[in-house]
């Protein structure tokens, strides 16, 4: 059996981790990320017969029954990832019908998965079903796109639309726009039905006051489209209270979308 600290995808989570504290978006305990494998990824490493523990989920996913994730623990920091990954990442296994997850590595100190979990499964199976190829939820706290929740219109077509206008490469990025959750109590089941709703049409759920969940069918692809974002509600930051004398205009977004042959969210145009 190899190493499981050799694993590709052990490597990528742990790089994506502390990139994303190193960004500032994961302060203290906050952020999560699940990332679902192939059963066969995991066997090259893992005894997929030998279960350490099994842990309540709290929730029922009949559609994620077997399936396998490398998820980021409860109560941990990003930053100490790196340093001591077996307990502060678990892989495990949905069971009885996502009732119950199987600890096949990880949480060595007795710990679990992220409270976001439920959210996190919920939004797995809602992605699913629009995008088979999706295999990431990554949670986290970015200053700016935080910011901008404070001072920006929380209509979905205007917010989208103002950051596509920070930066060309944004309708390019993510055509499909973002979608907004209002200033809720987290960590609530609630909250993972509505997340994973808002998933249904957009990668990007922003939650107001709070941060932001994205999706992606790897954990670069995830990062890259928060960083995108990020981006331009940085921009955004720095002119909002500045005279705008210059925008891309709509006919540019247009020419941007068909250069790419990408479809942008219906309606969000001008055109
Ligand atoms: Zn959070």
């Amino acid at each position: 059996m190899k190493d499981i600290l050799t694993a590709p995808f052990m490597s990528e989570m742990i790089r994506t981790t502390t990139n994303m504290y190193d960004h500032g978006w994961d302060e203290r305990n906050g952020g999560n990320i699940s990332l679902m494998l192939e059963e066969k990824e995991a066997a090259e490493y893992l005894d997929m017969g030998k279960v350490l523990r099994t842990i309540p989920t709290g929730f029922t996913a009949p559609e994620l029954e077997g399936k396998v994730f490398l998820v980021t623990g409860t109560g941990k920091y990003f930053k100490n990832v790196q340093y001591a990954p077996a307990v502060n990442l678990g892989l495990v296994r949905l069971a009885g019908k996502g009732t119950e997850a199987e600890l096949l590595w990880g949480f060595e100190d007795g710990g679990k998965f992220t409270s976001e979990f439920p959210a996190h499964m919920m939004s797995h199976v809602a992605r699913l079903k629009v995008d088979p190829g999706n295999r990431v939820v990554m949670h986290c706290h970015p200053a700016n796109l935080l910011a901008m929740t404070y001072v920006h219109d929380l209509n979905e077509r205007l917010f989208t639309r103002t950051l596509w206008q920070m930066c060309t490469e944004c309708i390019v990025v993510f055509p499909d726009g973002v979608n907004i959750l209002p200033c809720v109590v987290c960590g609530t089941n609630q909250l993972g039905l509505d997340t994973a709703e808002k998933m249904k049409t957009a990668r990007l759920v922003i939650w107001a006051q709070h941060g932001l969940s994205g999706m992606g069918s790897t954990l670069d692809e995830a990062f890259g489209l928060i960083e995108t974002a990020e981006k331009a509600a940085e921009v955004y930051m720095k002119i909002a209270g500045l005279p705008r004398v210059n925008t891309i205009p709509d006919s540019i977004l247009k020419g941007l979308a068909e250069r790419f042959g990408l479809t942008p969210r219906e309606g969000y145009l001008d055109l």
